[in-house]
């Protein structure tokens, strides 16, 4: 069927674990790719002199993965004079051409699918499939924008006018775009924003997480042969607080795409904010807490297969996470039980193995994070279960999966990024009561619905406030073109990525009148 790309659909194929000649092609591409990388902040004529900060493997510290150098505060300010100086020819390269430099980039991404799938895994502990779909999900972005920005900016729109007055409207870009970006999807997410103000006529300055610099380099490189110039792609790497602050605070800079956390996304909309310059436009996907409700009606089965992979999954660092579970009463003796039984069954260790359910969280910051909320729930829910740890999880950054029956949403005061599953019973009477707290967290970023019954699940579905709801399946691993993705109120500004209405905050609208 046709989908949002336009034509036949044509999301990116992956790897199918099942089919034992595609295993084997991907674990000799693995091996075949290098065992350490090193990445550099890429701007035109600056002299990169900073120290070398060395990356090790969240599920063994033992491993080198490799290093990167962050850009200095001269190096950033000569990204940025690069890319206002490099703009405006890019906004006149037709947006044909800047589509098929994206569709060979997502050519080249394919042809070096093992390597990035071993960066993913090495630099930012994914498990395998975790890797495969993070690299489909990235090459998705570059060919559905591509299909996109042919739609949208190829040609001007024609308008009605009087007779003797032609009138069109033309789309550019905003000039430079900032994009910072996550290291849970340090590749997906890092292509899914550089490519979509690439397209549309920006050029951009790419600040990756410090965590996963490496990834985001080679991703940057393959763009670069794919065709995009270098002044108007940078890669300049650094910290948030330093390097991501300075580029936002900068009166030069058009718009900034940012995916992250909801504090992340004030301090930059206050930065933004204060300058003395244009206003600029930010475009943030922030964080969430995310709802699943289960009532009486469902089964059981697969309310709890769902929030296994939900909430555990990826080791919970996903920002469409089950982090709550509201289950109605009559059936969560049974939910409870079963949960803890499936969590028993967790496979949580070395991402490198296909047989591993769960990899590290990303470094010591996270970990102790989650240990603290662990402790505090430890004194103030009820522990359902704690998953075992893997005899191989023992040099890594690895936090147990853990469910807790919690007695109100008001002991979650905001996100919790990491695997554990909080449940809340719920009375048949209560629903509406249900639908109000979940608003009342003012985050609206995923839902899931477990229902047999139209009215609750069209009651639940049209009273909670959020970007993507998904009934009777998961509610993880959004697909470009399929599941706009975003959310709104404390979960990000929109318009959603892989969506149809993306590209257009990425640009400017200008109308020509001509009296002929
Ligand atoms: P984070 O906010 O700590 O960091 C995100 C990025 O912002 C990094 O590149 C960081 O260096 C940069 N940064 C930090 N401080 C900055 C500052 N003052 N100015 C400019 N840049 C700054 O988030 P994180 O821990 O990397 O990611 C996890 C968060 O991301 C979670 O809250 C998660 O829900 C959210 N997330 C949301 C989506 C979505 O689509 N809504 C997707 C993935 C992740």
């Amino acid at each position: 069927p046709a989908g949002l790309f336009g034509e036949q659909r044509k999301n990116s194929m992956g790897v199918n674990l099942g089919n034992d000649n595609e295993l084997k092609a991907l674990s000799d591409a693995i091996a075949a790719s290098p065992q350490t990388w090193a990445a550099r902040p890429l701007i035109p004529g600056a002299n990169v002199a900073t120290a070398t900060i060395a990356v090790t493997d969240p599920a063994d510290r033992r491993r080198t993965v490799g290093s990167w150098q962050p850009a200095d505060a001269t190096a950033v300010e000569k990204a940025i004079a690069n890319a206002v100086a490099a703009q405006p020819d890019w906004d006149r390269t037709p947006a044909a051409g800047r589509a098929k430099i994206l569709e060979h980039t997502a050519d080249l991404m394919e042809a070096n699918r093992g390597e990035l799938i071993a960066l993913c895994v090495r630099e930012a502990g994914k498990t395998i499939p975790d890797a495969i779909a993070e690299v489909r999900e990235a090459v998705d972005f570059c060919r559905y924008y591509a299909a996109q920005a042919r739609k949208m900016l190829a040609h001007p729109d024609a308008l009605p006018g009087p007779t003797g007055e032609s009138n069109q409207l033309f789309l550019h870009g905003r000039g430079v775009f900032v994009a910072i970006s996550p290291w849970n999807f340090p590749l997906a997410i890092f292509m899914g924003q550089v490519v979509a103000a690439l397209v549309t006529g920006n050029a951009v300055i790419a600040k990756p997480a410090e965590q996963t610099n490496l990834v985001a380099f080679r991703a940057t490189q393959l763009l670069h042969e794919a065709g995009v110039p270098a002044g108007v792609l940078q890669f300049v790497p650094g910290d948030g607080a330093t390097v991501g602050a300075a580029l936002c605070k900068d009166p030069r800079i058009a718009g900034v795409v940012f995916t992250g956390s909801t504090e992340t996304a004030r301090a930059i909309n206050r930065s933004l904010a204060a300058r003395d310059a244009a206003i600029a436009v930010l475009i943030a996907e922030t964080g969430g807490q995310n709802a699943l409700i289960a009532d009486s009606s469902s089964l059981p089965e697969q309310v709890v297969k769902d929030a296994v992979s939900s909430a555990f999954y990826s080791a919970g660092q996903r920002c469409s996470c089950a982090r709550i579970l509201f289950v109605q009463e009559d059936i969560a003796d049974k939910v409870v039980h079963m949960l803890a039984g499936a969590m028993d069954e967790l496979k949580v260790g070395e991402p490198r193995l296909l047989s591993t359910d769960i990899g590290p969280v990303i470094d010591e910051d996270a970990k102790k994070i989650l240990d603290d909320h662990a402790a505090r729930m430890d004194k103030e829910a009820k522990l359902i279960k704690v998953a075992q740890l893997g005899a191989d999880a023992a040099n890594g950054t690895f936090f147990a999966p853990r469910a807790y029956e919690i007695s109100s949403l008001d002991q979650l005061k905001r996100e919790v990024f990491g695997p554990v599953l909080h449940v809340l019973r719920w009375k048949a009477a209560d629903l509406d009561k249900v639908i109000a707290q979940i608003n009342a967290t003012g985050y609206g970023l995923t839902l899931g619905v477990h229902s047999r019954i139209d009215s609750t699940i069209e009651q639940i579905s049209r009273g909670v406030k959020v970007g993507n709801c998904y009934v009777n399946r998961n509610q993880i691993g959004a697909v470009v073109g399929v599941q706009p993705f975003g959310g709104e109120g404390l979960s990000g500004t929109g318009p959603k990525a892989g969506g149809p209405h993306y590209l257009a905050r990425f640009v400017t609208e200008r109308t020509l009148t001509i009296n002929t």
